[in-house]
């Protein structure tokens, strides 16, 4: 990625280089002739000035409102502490690296910053929307529920919605990292964020900017950084201590050992001062308050390029730890897009029982529901449904035509006291039974299939790789459905013809100490699975804002082996912020240490200092690059 620099940039870089290069003159020459200090005082000065005017200025600015900790506060007692000890060279130096440890820092934390903002490239400028046959081009938000707008080839779609007209393929890479593009078609939806490749496309909005997946995601992209990892809040508690701690620490120095020494000479003051300084530059917690949240700031943005959306960095460290990942089967492990196998009617035909099912379960978002209403392939006249009440993990009950309807499993069936019997055939067996005075008559039932999806076996494989130990199902399906695909896949528990309650309570068996659990589904009907878990990972979910809202990593699109890659990611996220942590604090407490003794001068401090935060903040930009 190149880097342009801000106007503000160019210029501190433009100082910078003058004052080097003046301060490399007055160093050869210092070196090379005896110059009085009433020389060579002005001589460091002016480059001193030239790169550090505004930190003195913002540091009397921060006098003024209090504030003796501010690192450039800190900075300005050093250099003028040692220019009052007659370090002049060293002053200089400490400002220069200042400054281009500051310079630095700021062009690390841009780019981070560009690296969300080209994922904020999702966000579309304007629409163009059809008002009483006329093409009106108004920004996204002007455009409300159920209005046509037009997407040209090589526009942003602005809105959720379905297409009216025309045909065309989509570029859904900016949300989901995916970058072969998918053919859309007539009757088929699109997602806001995503590019229109090929064909100009008529849509019906399905929601209105402020509810569109592209304000969802942009909205939990911007909220990330609220929510802190553990060691963040560490590293700001720390600072808060450090760096006061350090300055007195200097004072004493300064002041407690000449004082004891009992010397008055001039030679014994200024040696102590220097030691002194060298705390000063040291007491700035920099390279830890940076590079920390800016490793995270990366891991995020990194991330969120592939596809997977995280909350914050707290659920960062969480998944680095993860040892048990808990999967629901529908949606998640297979495809959730059921085929018909069979149909075995009772009492009525094949085709009316169809068409029952199909329109008891027309308003709900369940798999099974959708995969029967698709499989019915004629319109349902929506005018034929009266109340529909929707029994989680069962089925559902439906008024149509006048007449009630139960359609589901056979837990289902109990409830209703029909007069079932499963079928020889293995599947997922729905079954439909009719209101009738009092009772119900059994109508029959529909064997429905799920395939396993293509990446779900290695997905496996790669999670155990990566050291994973358990990993569950948990299904409301049959068992022998159950049992024969984790067979498939190689997954350590089953657990099957659960109710939603029974998998939060699953969840909560399985929850460890050391080890996080998360749980993986597809945000329908789990949302109280994903709260309890440690981290709550809902899957496909482009276009499905029950996922984005209850989960704490929202896999865009649906494949499983975006788990792994968010572990990968997560962990190496975290190796990165320990190795920073660890880093800094060990060389300045060695430099606190040698510079105590007097071993460590003014120039090891700097050299120290601004070596740490530049070699942090570097490595912290490499979380931005996904692991593989
Ligand atoms: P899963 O754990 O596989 O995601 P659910 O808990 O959502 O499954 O549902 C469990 C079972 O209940 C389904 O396999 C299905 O047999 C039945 N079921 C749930 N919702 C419906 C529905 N809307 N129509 C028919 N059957 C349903
Ligand atoms: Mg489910």
């Amino acid at each position: 990625m190149k880097t342009k620099l801000t106007r503000k940039q160019k210029k501190l870089l433009t100082r910078i280089i003058v004052a080097a290069a003046l301060f490399a003159v007055m160093m050869v020459a210092d070196k090379l002739i005896e110059i009085p200090w009433f020389i060579s005082l002005p001589m460091f000065a002016v480059p001193y000035l030239i790169c550090g005017y505004d930190v003195l200025l913002a540091a009397f600015k921060n006098i003024a409102h209090g504030q003796v900790f501010d690192e450039r506060f800190l900075m300005m007692v050093a250099t003028l502490g040692a220019f009052g000890a007659g370090e002049y060279p060293e002053a200089a130096a400490v400002m220069l690296f200042y400054q281009t440890g500051e310079l630095f820092q700021g062009i690390a934390v841009g780019r981070s910053r560009k690296s969300i903002a080209s994922l904020m490239d999702i966000r579309p400028d304007y629409a163009v929307v059809i008002r009483d046959g006329k093409e009106e081009l108004v920004s996204p938000d002007e455009v409300a529920l159920g209005e046509t707008i037009l997407v040209k080839p090589g526009e942003k779609i602005p809105l959720d919605g379905v297409i009216l007209e025309g045909a065309s393929s989509v570029n859904t890479a900016a949300l989901t990292g995916e970058s072969a593009p998918v053919d859309v078609s007539v009757s088929e939806t699109v997602i806001s964020g995503t590019l229109n490749l090929t064909g100009v496309i008529k849509v019906r909005t399905t929601s209105t900017f402020g509810e569109s997946t592209v304000s969802k995601i942009l909205e939990l992209v911007e909220n990330s950084s609220s929510k802190k990892a553990r060691v963040e809040n560490f590293i700001t508690k720390f600072a808060r201590w450090y760096t006061p701690c350090v300055v007195i620490a200097a004072v004493l120095l300064a002041v407690i050992p000449p004082v004891v020494l009992g010397i008055g000479s001039w030679d014994v003051w200024k040696e102590w001062l220097t030691r002194a300084c060298v705390f000063l530059v040291v007491s700035c917690p920099c390279a830890l308050v940076v590079s920390v949240p800016l490793s995270f700031f990366g891991g995020i943005g990194g991330a969120s390029k592939a596809g997977i959306l995280i909350k914050g960095a707290n659920y960062m460290e969480q998944m680095a730890k993860v040892d048990t990942v808990v999967f629901d089967k529908t949606g998640t492990l297979t495809r959730g897009v059921f085929k018909i196998d069979d149909i075995h009617p009772n009492l009525i035909g094949k085709d009316e029982l169809l068409d029952i099912a199909a329109a008891a379960e027309s308003n709900s978002s369940h798999p099974v529901a959708q995969s029967i209403v698709r499989a019915h392939e004629d319109h349902i006249d929506k005018s034929r449904i009266g109340s529909v009440e929707e029994i989680a993990g069962k089925g559902v009950k439906a008024e149509v035509d006048g007449i009630g309807y139960y359609v589901g499993n056979g837990a289902l069936m109990d409830l209703c006291k029909a007069d079932w019997h499963d079928c020889h055939l293995t599947g997922n067996i729905i079954h439909i039974a009719r209101q009738a005075g009092t009772g119900v008559d059994y109508l029959g039932h529909i064997i429905i299939n799920d395939e396993i999806k293509e990446d779900s076996e290695a997905a496996m494989a790669d999670l155990k790789k990566l050291g994973v130990k358990r990993l569950v199902m948990l299904t409301g399906d049959k068992k022998n459905v159950a049992e024969s695909v984790a067979g498939k896949l190689g997954l350590t528990d089953v657990f099957a013809e659960l109710l939603p309650a029974d998998k939060v309570s699953k969840v909560e068996g399985l929850l460890g100490d050391a080890g996080k659990l998360a749980f993986v589904g597809d945000g329908i009907n789990d949302a109280p699975v994903l709260m309890r878990a440690d981290v709550g990972i809902a899957m496909g979910a482009m276009g499905s804002d029950a996922a984005i809202e209850s989960a704490d990593i929202v896999l865009m699109d649906d494949k499983p082996s975006k788990i792994a890659d968010a572990i990968r990611i997560s962990r190496k996220t975290m190796r990165i912020v320990k190795e920073n942590v660890v880093f800094a604090l060990g060389v300045k407490a060695l430099i606190l240490v040698l510079g105590a003794l007097g071993i460590a001068g003014m120039w090891f401090a700097v050299f120290g200092d601004v070596g740490v935060l530049i070699i942090a903040i570097l490595n912290a930009v490499r979380t931005m690059r996904i692991p593989k």
